[in-house]
């Protein structure tokens, strides 16, 4: 997970991380295509007799900023990529996909903009002017923020995009570690999910699922000033009820709570006020699918110090583990 955590992966640039997965899941799959947009699609055939098919998501893209102009000065203004708030940008460090480092700066100080106003954001690559400037970036060019992977006290970890590099993590091992599932299982990893669940929405009308699993992180709603919330740090793998995006299918959320008490997985419900999934995209495509969601709690997401606790990845891995490889009652439709 540190070194899936630490790959540079903007929206749309996701080919790094893309690859490294391929070199991660070649053995324990029967089939793997990457298509045009870049979603990487991963097949675990079933054996079951009525099987259906699962499409279990984790997005690949990570938060950035984009250059839309660099100044004769030399300081690059930008955009964001993604859910980026201004305030948790100024002064962190960010590096773009060839290795260029920089600091973020504000035209104005932090406490007379808000965590919106992206454009009173520049880069600070070090450079005097325009010309020096563009022999390491070019507009278009985006940057992730730095955050290296740390582990904490009381099994907890620190690092930049957990959202959702964990999610990956936990599908190449639940990948790993299953057996033969009943039904056919489509472990999808998405891109450009921080701009609107766009790969997801792809991939979903690719695989025709009948049932699609959002997995990602969710709010720890543990820390000062944001208790409003059921998923901790530490409470186990977070079971979606709904976020945003989603109302996940009540009867395959219990079919979920079940696998996790009969196997013993430690678990929480989740219900996440703002914010969206991949769940959402699968959910709404072909002619409706039903979604539902397993989730890591993590603390500061979407800036680069977030904190995970690697026993509730653990539980997150084996949920998603026993859940898909399981002969699950799947009702797509009834007719009357
Ligand atoms: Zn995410």
């Amino acid at each position: 997970m540190k070194t899936l955590t630490q790959i540079w992966g903007v929206s749309g640039f996701e080919k790094q991380v893309s690859d490294y997965i391929v070199s991660q899941v070649r053995d324990y799959a029967d089939e793997i295509v990457r298509d045009a947009l870049g979603n990487l699609i991963v097949l675990k055939k079933g054996n079951g007799e009525n099987r259906k098919r699962i499409m279990a998501a984790a997005h690949m893209d990570e938060i950035g900023l984009c250059v839309v102009k660099i100044t004769n000065e030399g300081f690059l203004k930008v955009k964001q990529m993604g859910g980026v708030s201004a305030h948790c940008s100024f002064m962190n460090r960010v590096v773009f996909q060839n290795g260029t480092v920089g600091t973020v700066g504000a035209y104005d100080k932090p406490d007379s903009f808000k965590t919106s106003d992206i454009k009173t954001l520049y880069i600070d690559i070090g450079a005097s002017s325009k010309e020096e400037a563009e022999k390491y970036v070019k507009v278009g060019d985006c940057a992730m923020f730095d955050g290296p992977y740390q582990e904490l006290v009381g099994r907890n970890a620190m690092a930049k995009a957990f959202d959702d590099r964990s999610g990956c993590y936990i599908q190449i091992e639940a990948l790993k570690q299953m057996g033969t599932p009943y039904h056919d299982v489509y472990f999808v990893f998405t891109v450009q999910e921080e701009v609107g669940l766009r790969g997801g929405a792809t991939a979903a009308e690719r695989v025709r699922p009948d049932l699609g699993i959002a997995v990602d992180i969710t709010g720890s709603f543990d820390v000062p000033g944001d208790d409003h919330g059921n998923a901790v740090l530490g409470g186990g793998a977070a079971i979606k009820c709904n976020d945003g995006s989603v109302i996940c299918d009540e009867d395959m959320v219990s079919q979920m709570v079940t696998c996790a008490q009969t196997h013993q997985v430690k678990y929480q419900l989740d219900v996440l006020a703002n914010g969206g999934t991949d769940a959402g995209a699968i959910n709404r495509s072909n002619q409706g699918v039903k979604a539902v969601g397993i989730s890591i709690p993590t603390r500061y997401g979407h800036t680069p110090n977030s904190i995970v606790n690697l026993d509730d990845i653990q539980a997150c891995i084996d949920l998603l583990k026993y859940y898909v490889e399981s002969p699950l009652e799947i009702v797509t439709e009834e007719v009357f």
